[in-house]
């Protein structure tokens, strides 16, 4: 009985701190171009977002500007070089195991805590997660990537995940592969891109309709849209470059995409070699790994090679050994992802909306937001006080904010733990007075309900003072009664 009575204690603490967690929704529409609006616009329910809420004219997605490392970056605020997720393929030297992110499926690659994570360690916290770009999240409600599922189909999945009468969640994060799809296939300026950029736009207004129908959701709901990278074009050739035409690859080993590769070099006395042969690729920068511009923050993991390509805006180098010893044929227009992060047409997107954000903000052009500062404002929104360390910075986040003192405390702090917010003090102390009120109540509730029924069962039986009186009583009628020789058993 008192078990039950704990759970159920338990049960309800957890439940009031659930309804008074802030809510954020994390919407990421892959390959997301930062001027799409301009070039494919006007998207209506863009602009809806930027009246009512912040944004960046562009953000600055981490390098490699690929999908898997960007979407980790986004959720743990760090660089590829601190995660260790830096390409959507991985060489581990040490292990001699190969991370492909279309085919791997071992936890080792995943070893940071994410925002959704660390938000669920609070009491009455949960996190419900659809179709990221992530094998092993382990949060109360997840579901994986399904090819094919609609936008709608998540949407009204993850609001119902939030709207949940006994374990609503209180973050979201939500993955749709559109516009990136389109855009790899036919490039960042084809009528297709036009066309699924505008469906990606009607998708929204789905999204913001349906939370403006949800009381709760419609003044409560922090809201994040934004995506991993942008998108270049490659231009058609019937003469595609591959790595083979400039290096013995009996001698190394390549891993990363047609952009950037990480070359691991056999022995150590072949490097300087290698780094000659590999600086004849045309349209193209080979770097030593200690030799790489520090804007990349891409030197320190043991997951990058000891020399590093980066293909121009435009050019991809393949791989004959990747490729089965095939040709690629690129006859066609196309796109990619995998440049240089801070070439334009990488970066991608920032709007955000919420109680507590100001309306019709944006961030000036000279401010340059990268796409790790969110798990900042993730923190604050979710009121985490104690978010691990991270390369994110409050420095433009602040401008975001109604009260924009509630970042004071952590702006040139970014390699400290955050501190307690005052919001936080707010939620310990509701629960510990939760659960002094409950213990109060359960504890009047039993002593009302014994006395009403002692009072009952003295009304009931006048004569007996208690129940046992009661009991004792008509134990020793019927043992008087079989004490007369005339009645037997059968009479009672
Ligand atoms: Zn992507």
């Amino acid at each position: 009985m008192e078990w039950f009575l704990f759970a159920l204690l338990f049960y309800q603490i957890s439940f009031l701190c659930s309804q008074s967690l802030p809510l954020l929704l994390l919407v990421s529409f892959d390959g997301f171009r930062w001027d799409y609006p301009k070039i494919h616009g006007p998207l209506t329910n863009f602009a809806r977002l930027e009246r009512h809420g912040v944004r960046a004219p562009s953000m600055i997605p981490t390098f490699t500007t690929s999908t898997f490392p960007n979407h980790y970056s986004l959720i743990t605020g760090l660089y590829e070089e601190s995660h260790g997720l830096v390409s959507d393929e991985i060489y581990d030297r040490r292990s001699n195991e190969i991370f492909r992110s279309w085919e791997s499926n071992s936890s080792q690659w995943w070893p940071i805590k994410t925002i959704w994570s660390i938000n669920e360690q609070r009491l009455g916290a949960r996190s419900g997660v659809i179709g990221w770009p992530q094998k092993f999240i382990d949060v109360s409600k997840s579901e994986v990537y399904r090819e094919g599922r609609s936008f709608k189909d998540i949407v009204d999945q993850i609001l119902r995940w939030f709207d949940d009468s006994n374990e609503p969640i209180n973050f979201g994060a939500i993955y749709f592969p559109e516009p990136d799809l389109t855009g790899r296939r036919n490039g960042p300026y084809s009528l297709e891109t036009k066309q699924k950029v505008k469906e990606c736009d009607d998708n929204l207004g789905y999204l913001l309709n349906e939370i403006d129908k949800n009381v709760k959701l419609k003044n409560n709901l922090h809201l994040i849209v934004t995506s991993d990278h942008g998108m270049e074009q490659v231009n058609a050739t019937d003469r595609p470059m591959y790595l083979e035409q400039y290096v013995d690859m009996t001698k190394c080993k390549a891993f990363g995409t047609e952009t950037t590769l990480n070359i691991f070099v056999n022995n150590p006395n072949d490097i300087d070699a290698i780094y000659r042969n590999l600086s004849k690729i045309p349209n193209s920068n080979t770097y030593k790994k200690d030799q790489l511009p520090d804007q990349y923050h891409y030197k320190t993991h043991p997951h990058i090679g000891d020399l590093i390509i980066i293909l121009n805006p435009g050019y991809e180098l393949h791989r004959l050994s990747f490729d089965d010893g095939n040709t690629v044929n690129l006859s066609r227009i196309h796109g990619n992802s995998g440049y240089d992060n801070q070439l334009e047409s990488m970066k991608t997107i920032f709007y955000a909306t919420g109680p507590e954000l100001k309306e019709n903000f944006t961030l000036s052009n000279s401010d340059s937001l990268h796409s790790v500062d969110l798990f900042v404002l993730m923190c604050l929104i979710l009121n985490i006080g104690k978010c691990p360390s991270s390369n994110s910075s409050a420095t433009h986040i602040q401008s975001f904010l109604i009260d924009s003192s509630k970042v004071a405390s952590i702006i040139g702090k970014e390699t400290e733990k955050l501190h307690d917010g005052p919001m936080g003090l707010v939620l310990y102390l509701l629960v510990l007075v939760s659960f002094v009120l409950i213990l109060i109540m359960a504890v009047a509730w039993s002593t009302v309900a014994f006395r009403n029924a002692s009072a009952m069962a003295r009304a009931a039986h006048p004569d007996a003072a208690t129940l046992a009186e009661q009991n004792q009583y008509k134990f020793t009628q019927i043992n008087d009664l079989k004490l007369h020789p005339a009645i037997g058993d059968d009479n009672l």
